[in-house]
């Protein structure tokens, strides 16, 4: 049988426990999924491309069927090279739906063959993400209990200087 290729797309500016939710259970759909980061994007990031992607592999370094890689390419592009029929995405409040329609939509109109996966974030994730992470490390809050460990300590590493 055809291996099912999947890919996620994400900027992960670190990697949170509701990505990790995402991909654990976006695991089921596919054989093989790369975690990919967009390295063509101008986004103010806290952690450089080599930074999140040396996390990402940390904290997904026992999976293998997971790639981590990034790309300068559009990611249906990315997704069609790597054979990938569909890109995973995650969908906490109401406040996703609209960017995520239009995302959705866009790329569909470049690739109509690559389908967009929504997952509903775990009711418990829904209000976590990167940018919360980040704003409560800053106040030294505890950020344990919401991004893996090697994740908290390069956070506040970063915070520090
Ligand atoms: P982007 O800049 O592409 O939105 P992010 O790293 O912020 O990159 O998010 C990547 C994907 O993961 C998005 O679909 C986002 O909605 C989803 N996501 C982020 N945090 C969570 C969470 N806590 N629960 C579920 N999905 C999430």
């Amino acid at each position: 049988m055809e291996k099912r290729i999947g890919i996620y797309p994400g900027t992960f500016d670190p990697i949170t426990n509701g990505h990790l939710d995402i991909i654990q259970r976006g695991l089921k759909l596919f054989d093989l999924l790369y975690v990919v980061v967009p390295n063509n994007i101008q986004k103010n990031t806290l952690f450089t491309v080599e930074e999140r992607i040396s996390l990402l592999k940390e904290v997904l370094k026992d999976y293998d069927n997971i790639i981590v890689t990034s790309t300068d390419k559009l990611t249906v592009d990315f997704a069609e090279e790597v054979g990938a029929f569909a890109m995973l995405r995650g969908l906490r409040m109401v406040s996703d739906f609209e960017y995520e329609l239009q995302l959705s939509a866009i790329n569909k109109e470049i690739k109509k063959d690559i389908e967009t996966i929504f997952i509903m974030s775990s009711h418990d994730l829904s209000f976590l993400s990167s940018s919360s992470v980040k704003e409560l490390a800053k106040f030294n809050g505890d950020i344990s209990k919401f991004v893996p460990n090697v994740v908290a300590k390069a956070l506040l590493k970063k915070i520090k200087k």
